[in-house]
């Protein structure tokens, strides 16, 4: 595969202590060369190896930078090319002028993901590593990001090759049966095929069974705190932002640039429905009505229901038990420091089975058993087992779907005994639905599309 020279700066926009720019390709060492001045010529140096020295104008040898300069000969490196990274002071200005330099000389700005996009078009990566790349660039919490550097490291890639060539193997016994109908019965290779595949649909729902798990971890739990006005919903929203770190992300370089805010509870990522508005207007509740929380409960994942130990329950609490009675709901009893006038009776009714923690928020009491319970809610089994390889991706969740269904479709066949090519055909579909997740089988367009959500220089 004949690919250009690229670069970029790979390290984020904005001042830091020094930038790093990333070229790659067949003419990167010779690019480096041609503007560095040091004690040995770039050429020569070992691979791996880091240089210090200055980057010059060719033409009038005015210096331009003081460097570092990494060289990293294919194909050990990230794109399994040449690779030459330039270290320079922080700032803009000095990662802007060098990386014009390197352009003059002949390499081509990199498009977002290009690097990624190589390392997985020469073969170092499959497609949900190259994911797992863009999960790890975008994780908000750290279980997030051990989950994404499984994907990294192949682990998802390397159970759904697996899979795939148990699926080709049962393929492959059909070719045989239809090529020599005297070497098996075709009942007997039917419910070997039927078997075979049976295996395979099995491990599919167990990684399909992760996949809600693994969305939360990726994507956030959108969460809203409701109950009536004064109960503590601010109060209670503070306690948590400070007691975990709030990471408030702006997707650099990618097609959803927004900003949303999110905090970390026992490792799972709460997605804040509506912060802003809950902060602008103070009161979401008491400003909507019951009617139209409603409404903006449809995007919950979570609830977090207040309640106020000091007053007695409403017509209102009730109504909005009515209105959570289908989500994933924990009910907070606050102001517990206070004299309860609460009818704990009716209350207990209200909450029925569902997760009640006793929290005073003035004295900082409870949050800790809040934050339990919620993770506990979604992670019986504690958050992010090391066994587990999550499946997080959409775009994986809906192949392996499929696969499921075209497996399906196959065991019908077979179950009604049609034709075994018939039933064939329907594994081989699962085949390749597979192959897509890993990119063996995905059509440039669907590359080409994925790796352009990645940010610039990565
Ligand atoms: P919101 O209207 O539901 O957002 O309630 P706020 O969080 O704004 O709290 C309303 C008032 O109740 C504030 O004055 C808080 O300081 C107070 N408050 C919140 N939690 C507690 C608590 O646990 N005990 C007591 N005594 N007061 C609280
Ligand atoms: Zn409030």
């Amino acid at each position: 595969m004949e690919l250009d020279t690229v670069a970029a700066i790979s390290t984020p926009p904005g001042e830091g202590a020094i930038a790093i720019i990333r070229i790659s390709g067949d003419k990167a060492v010779a690019i480096g060369d041609r503007i560095y001045r040091g004690r040995e010529s770039l050429m020569k140096v070992d691979s791996h190896t880091i240089h210090y020295g200055h980057l010059v104008h060719p033409s009038t040898n005015e210096t331009v930078e003081e460097v570092m300069v990494s060289v990293l000969r294919a194909p050990k490196t990230f794109t399994r090319e040449d690779i030459i990274e330039i270290n320079v002071h922080g700032g803009v200005v000095s990662a802007d002028r060098v990386l014009q330099l390197v352009l003059t000389e002949g390499a081509r700005l990199a498009e977002p993901g290009e690097f990624t996009k190589r390392a997985f078009l020469n073969g170092r990566i499959d497609l949900s590593q190259a994911e797992g790349v863009m999960d790890m660039i975008r994780a908000k919490t750290d279980r997030a990001m051990n989950v994404a550097m499984k994907q990294v490291e192949g682990r998802l890639a390397r159970q759904i090759k697996t899979l795939r060539s148990r699926l080709l193997d049962a393929i492959a016994h059909v070719e045989v049966n239809i090529d020599y109908p005297e070497y098996d019965a075709e009942s007997v290779t039917l419910e070997r095929l039927e078997k075979q595949v049976t295996d395979v649909q099995t491990e599919i729902d167990q990684l399909l069974a992760t996949a809600h798990q693994g969305k939360i971890l990726r994507e956030g739990l959108a969460t809203a705190i409701i109950g009536r006005p004064n109960v503590g919903k601010s109060s209670l929203m503070n306690a948590l932002v400070q007691d975990n770190r709030a990471i408030v992300t702006e997707i650099p370089g990618t097609t959803r640039d927004v900003l949303e805010e999110y905090v970390n509870v026992n490792g799972v990522p709460l997605r804040l429905i509506d912060t802003a508005g809950i902060r602008e207007t103070e009161d979401i509740v008491e400003k909507m009505g019951v009617e139209r929380s409603r409404q903006a409960l449809s995007d919950a994942e979570l609830v977090v229901f207040v309640l106020n130990a000091n007053e007695s329950l409403t017509p209102e609490d009730e109504a909005l038990f009515d209105a959570i009675k289908d989500f994933n709901a924990v009910v907070v009893l606050n102001k517990t420091d206070l004299e309860k006038k609460i009818n704990e009776t009716q209350m207990h009714d209200l909450v029925g089975n569902r997760p009640l923690v006793t929290t005073s928020l003035l004295k900082e009491e409870g949050i800790e058993d809040l934050e339990a319970a919620i993770a506990y809610l979604f992670f019986d089994e504690g958050v992010e087992s090391a066994e587990i390889n999550y499946v997080s991706n959409t775009r994986h969740i809906a192949l392996l779907n499929q696969a499921k269904k075209t497996i399906n479709e196959a065991l019908e066949a077979a179950q009604a005994e049609m034709p075994v090519d018939m039933v064939q055909i329907d594994v081989t579909r699962a085949w390749e639905h597979l192959g897509e997740i890993v990119g063996e089988t995905a059509p440039d367009q669907l590359i080409d599309q994925l790796f352009s959500q990645f940010c610039l220089g990565k």
